[in-house]
């Protein structure tokens, strides 16, 4: 789960690193009130879960409470990515005089988190990964206890920061690697990493996301979590199932295990299908929650298809197949439905399905049932 930017920056705080005075404002009364008390010289920024603000016009620098609600209003529904911009924030303005990049993730190939240094931070930082990637160092950070293996400062020094600054930046690696393990971090993103005309080094942005596995530990953040999922994803959350939505597709999935869910994105990039979504049933998949969780695909006036491909072992297709028919019949959805069920019961299941003029891939692989997924798909001109 991705923090917002505000409680991000509070966390930060918490810790030590400085920001600057940031408010959480939605209309013209919070704008007032952010302004009054940060003063004239303020930066209005779009409160959403990902970058490219900056480059997109949604960070804009504000003199004056006339200012701030022009441009608030100017960016208070936008659409970025899929996003649509309800949040701002509002905090005070950095002279900054040079922004620097630091972050923190897991790295696949060290098997350990790595922490991320450019003294070219900021707007461009991903060209730079692109085009020249030697321009950001990476350090392996211990997994127990943030301990970095070669100290930043150094590094810093020979990149040609000034050394009073180096130790500023090496201070906040400490800090943010300490963060990161307590916190269970995924991701934790300062860029930029702004020096101000006083010399301070200030966390002028942040992306912190915590790892969905370890919020359990992090029940401060419990509330924020329920508030992030879509309407659709908490009705399948409380059926015990996972609803992934995923952006610009056309097919849903309907499987059980996430592994599974998976494999059929593969499959789905190699015969160019977009998916919608994905929702794993999650185990013991009765009538009743299969009829629910149909319910909530069926009801996606987007969807162009879509796809159920069940496993039956201790999930009984024959019973599954009920739910499916009796939500089939009930929505009605315009668009194709194609199952595969592999297992306990499928026999029946294939049965009844077809019945009610379900199309079912009688086929023992998920590839193959894929392959006609493509071919309907190409009928109906997607
Ligand atoms: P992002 O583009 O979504 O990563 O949004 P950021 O919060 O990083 O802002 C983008 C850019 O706006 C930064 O790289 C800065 O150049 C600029 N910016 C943001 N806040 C300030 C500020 O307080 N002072 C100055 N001078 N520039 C800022
Ligand atoms: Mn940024």
């Amino acid at each position: 789960m991705r923090l917002s930017e505000y409680k991000g920056k509070q966390l930060l705080r918490q810790y030590g690193i400085l920001t600057p005075k940031t408010f959480h404002v939605r209309n013209t009364d919070e704008v007032k009130a952010a302004i009054n008390v940060i003063g004239d010289n303020a930066v209005i920024k779009a409160m959403i879960p990902i970058g490219g603000r900056g480059k997109a016009g949604l960070v804009k620098i504000i003199n004056g409470i006339e200012d701030a609600i022009l441009k608030s209003n100017d960016i208070i529904g936008k659409e970025h990515s899929g996003h649509l911009v309800k949040d701002l924030i509002i905090e005070s303005f950095i002279s900054i005089e040079h922004e620097y990049y630091l972050s923190i993730i897991h790295d696949d190939i060290l098997h350990c988190p790595v922490l991320m240094f450019s003294i070219d931070g900021g707007v461009d930082i991903e060209e730079i990964a692109m085009n020249t990637p030697e321009r950001i160092i990476k350090i392996p950070i211990s997994i127990m206890d943030g301990y970095i293996v070669t100290p930043i400062k150094e590094i810093a020094i020979m990149k040609g920061v000034p050394a009073s600054i180096a130790i500023k930046i090496e201070k906040v690696s400490w800090i943010l690697s300490k963060l990161f393990i307590e916190k269970d971090l995924i991701l934790a993103e300062i860029n930029p990493l702004a020096l101000d005309n006083k010399g301070q080094i200030i966390a002028a942005d942040c992306k912190l996301e915590i790892d969905d596995s370890a919020i359990f530990r992090h029940p401060e953040y419990f509330g924020d979590v329920e508030k992030e999922l879509s309407f659709e994803e908490k009705r399948a959350k409380k059926l015990g199932s996972t609803l992934i939505p995923l952006e610009d597709g056309d097919v849903g999935i309907i499987c059980n295990g996430a592994g599974m869910g998976m494999a059929m994105l593969d499959l789905f990039k190699k015969y160019n299908i977009r998916p919608a979504n994905f929702l794993d049933s999650g185990g013991g998949i009765t009538k009743e929650k299969a009829r629910k969780i149909c319910d909530i695909m069926f009801e996606m006036k987007d969807l162009k298809a879509l796809i159920i491909n069940l496993w039956g072992s201790i999930t009984l297709l024959d019973k599954v197949a009920f739910g499916i028919i009796e939500s089939l019949e009930f929505n009605k959805p315009d668009f194709p439905v194609i199952a595969r069920l592999q297992g306990n019961g499928m026999e029946e299941a294939m049965k009844l399905l077809e019945d009610k003029g379900i199309q079912v891939a009688r086929v023992t692989d998920t590839e193959d049932a894929i392959k006609i997924l493509a071919q309907v798909i190409k009928k109906r001109g997607l």
